[in-house]
């Protein structure tokens, strides 16, 4: 076949199955190198347009093409909208009967089917089938859930790593929206095909405004966000499944019509919601990370983060849900230091633990941040932004610097005189000269630190104690009830005069210091 013919047929069955006249980013590459039987790795943003690079190929490939995916929930949908699309596409899992699944495999040898999603658990059950005279490429999508560098890690999808033994000659096409680096290499390696071909889209997606705020009196302000934005459609995602109840209830009561969505909720519930969701009968869901995934609506005007997502993959695909479509859309995360201190304790003991909470620490950042939050969001996937974006609450805003370095002396003298053993909550308490009971109990309000902070509210402290944390004047001692300790830096700061520069808290007294602490 000459290439021009190649390229006549691929834009006339994008057009014909998929109904568009051009290929996005990459696409195009992408199936032409499957076309031509080569493994690739494939890296998308979520709402990239990932499904076509396998979809298309498996149309011209002879045999069926296997596509690999985690959420049997979904694969029926997946497998009607193609069938609605006029390909023969089908699905296989536990969830079918034995008369079923033999079916389709009949269906498979007798060259019927041209797409056929597969739960990785359910590959075992399709022996008969797993050769090439009838398998014509392997689609593994969600790739990322191979490794526990990860964000997603299904142990099921570790067995894949065998499919290369038995279909040497058939093109793999990996795909996955995570990107770090450690991920990306450990996929290639897992999955035996290192010398795949590696297709990195752009992670920007700058019709998404990207803001963080304080949390607190969370409903008051969601519900305020949502009737300045009425009649569009959102997602508030919740970190546990009671919040996502509790929270639509509240949004309930102030009048709007929110639905609760998570795991725990019964297939067909789950279902209704979803649908609904899609079809605009619900224009608001409060849910848990499960909601969304595979999920294809592209007027999501909003998505809000209750809680702090446990790292930068997460939220970025979860605010990836908004505005799909290239129009406006707003990314809006409320921060807590309570939720940091949870997704600690949730990360604790677990196998990859040091993983885990070095992800955490990045997220942390970016919460945190005084500088463009898109630069700091793109370069974590390995993207460089020239100039800064002017879409982000940072950009639009930025803090006034000022030279904070007798606050920090407070700050840090008040860890040292509690002996490294006290909170967040208790330094402040001590600094604001707080008399409550556990002060007077320890004693505390006879130090020399005692109330030398009373002139800056408790909210402006806990803004300007984390600056110093990630600054790493000081730090938080996670095995020790998240004791603020010092550091090797705080001796610059407490005894040799080193300057401590802090972004101005919004609300902050300018501070009428004349004493030095130490
Ligand atoms: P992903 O799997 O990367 O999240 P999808 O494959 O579901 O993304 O595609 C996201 C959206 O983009 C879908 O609505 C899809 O129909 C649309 N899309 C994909 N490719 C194209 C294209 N070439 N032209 C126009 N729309 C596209
Ligand atoms: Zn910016």
């Amino acid at each position: 076949m000459q290439a021009t013919n190649t390229q006549d047929a691929l834009y006339s069955n994008l057009k014909r199955y998929f109904g568009y006249d051009s290929f996005r980013e990459n696409q195009q590459d992408i199936v032409e190198t499957v076309l031509r039987k080569k493994d690739c790795l494939v890296i998308m943003p979520t709402g990239g347009g990932k499904s076509i690079c396998f979809q298309l190929p498996a149309l011209m490939f002879q045999g069926v093409t296997l596509v690999l995916s985690p959420l049997i929930a979904l694969m029926k949908d997946q497998v009607d909208g193609l069938n609605a699309n006029g390909i023969s596409a089908s699905y296989f899992n536990s969830s079918q009967s034995q008369d079923e699944q033999s079916r389709i495999e009949a269906r498979v040898i007798a060259s019927e089917i041209k797409l056929l999603y597969v739960a990785p658990e359910s590959l075992p059950a399709l022996q008969n089938i797993l050769n090439e005279k009838y398998i014509s490429c392997i689609a593994i999508d969600e790739a990322h859930c191979i490794s526990s560098w990860g964000h997603d890690f299904r142990p099921s999808y570790q067995q894949l790593g065998f499919l290369k033994r038995v279909l040497p000659n058939t093109p793999f096409i990996a795909l996955t929206a995570t990107a770090d680096r450690a991920t990306r290499g450990d996929i290639a390696q897992q999955l035996r095909i290192r010398h795949a071909k590696q297709f990195m889209s752009s992670f920007d997606r700058s019709n998404i405004e990207l803001e963080v705020r304080p949390a607190e009196d969370r409903v008051s302000q969601i519900t305020k966000f949502i009737k300045q934005n009425p009649e569009k459609s959102g997602i508030v995602y919740c970190l546990s499944r009671k919040t996502t109840e509790q929270l639509s209830k509240k949004l309930i009561a102030k009048g709007i019509s929110a639905k609760a969505y998570h795991a725990g909720l019964s297939f067909e519930n789950r279902t209704k919601v979803q649908e609904a969701f899609v079809n605009d009968r619900t224009k608001i869901v409060c849910a848990t990370i499960a909601f969304g995934m595979g999920i294809d609506k592209s007027n999501v005007r909003w998505v809000i983060h209750y809680n702090m997502p446990k790292n930068i993959e997460g939220y970025y695909q979860e605010i990836g849900r908004a505005g799909r479509d290239g129009l406006k859309a707003k990314a809006l995360l409320f921060h807590s230091y309570a939720d940091v201190i949870q997704l600690r304790n949730f990360a604790n003991g677990a196998s990859n633990e040091a993983i885990q909470i070095a992800k955490l620490d990045r997220m942390k950042q970016f919460t945190e941040a005084t500088t463009c939050r898109r630069k700091i969001l793109l370069s974590y996937f390995g993207e460089l932004l020239a100039e800064n974006c002017g879409n982000c609450d940072v950009c639009k805003n930025p803090p006034e610097i000022f030279d904070g370095t007798i606050l920090a002396q407070k700050i840090l003298s008040a860890i040292y005189r509690l002996k490294e053993s006290e909170a967040i909550g208790m330094i402040i308490d001590v600094l604001r000269g707080s008399q409550n009971a556990v002060v007077l109990e320890k004693g505390y309000n006879t130090l020399k630190t005692f109330g030398i902070g009373k002139d800056i509210s408790y909210r402006d402290w806990q803004h300007l104690t984390i600056q110093l944390i990630n600054q790493g004047f000081c730090e938080i001692a996670f095995h020790k009830h998240n004791a603020l300790r010092l550091t090797e830096f705080s001796k610059t700061v407490l005894f040799q005069g080193a300057k401590v520069f802090l972004a101005k808290p919004v609300h902050i007294i300018q501070p009428t210091i004349k004493e030095r602490t130490k």
